[in-house]
């Protein structure tokens, strides 16, 4: 990690780093590129510190835990969603303001058309072999947003439904009820 961190001379993303490394656990070319995408979507929606933010990662790997502990949106919060599709996107947007039913957001990848010219990197996503994180984390800072696609994306604000709570009639405990039934979801992956 140290190797690492004497590449990089952007006192920004250094302070990310200090969050994010015993957050993750360990240093890691998946959260190392979330922190990428954070930075992009941050410059491209104007994100400031207080601001709320809503991200939905497309996969569980790595790459949300950035946003859970620089911005703070976190599973618990409601600020990350993960469509799980094993695709390393996020789309990110600002919340949204009273009465607007949609926002503007962008959805941000790592473009395999655009990795192929950093053949070290390339090797690590395609799973060609065993790339140590170190030699895919030097690429990723020498190739910075070189590596990214992004686009303008409407994103749905969802609509708070009043919650449906109900006592399961197999396990007589209570229970949020999102489609009227009476049976818990645990009982129900019993039946
Ligand atoms: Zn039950």
């Amino acid at each position: 990690m140290d190797k690492i961190i004497a590449k990089i001379d952007d006192p920004e993303i250094l302070s990310q780093l200090d969050k994010l490394v015993p957050f993750h656990g360990h240093p890691s070319t998946g959260a190392f590129i979330g922190l990428q995408m954070l930075n992009i979507a941050r410059r491209l929606l104007n994100i400031n510190d207080d601001d709320r933010v809503f991200v939905t990662c497309e996969t569980l790997n790595c790459v949300p835990d950035p946003f859970q502990i620089i911005w703070g949106s976190t599973i618990g919060n409601k600020g990350l969603k993960i469509r799980d599709y094993d695709k390393i996107a996020v789309t990110v947007n600002k919340v949204a303001k009273t009465g607007e039913t949609q926002v503007k957001g962008v959805r941000i990848f790592l473009d395999p058309t655009k990795t192929v010219n950093y053949p070290v990197l390339h090797d690590w996503y395609m799973n060609e072999r065993k790339v140590p994180h170190e030699e895919a984390i030097s690429e990723l800072i020498k190739a910075g947003d070189d590596v990214y696609t992004w686009e303008s994306v409407d994103v749905q604000v969802p609509v708070k439904a009043k919650k449906d709570v109900r006592i399961c009639t197999s396990c007589g405990e209570s229970f949020i009820s999102n489609d009227g039934s009476t049976i818990c979801k645990g009982c129900l992956e019993k039946l």
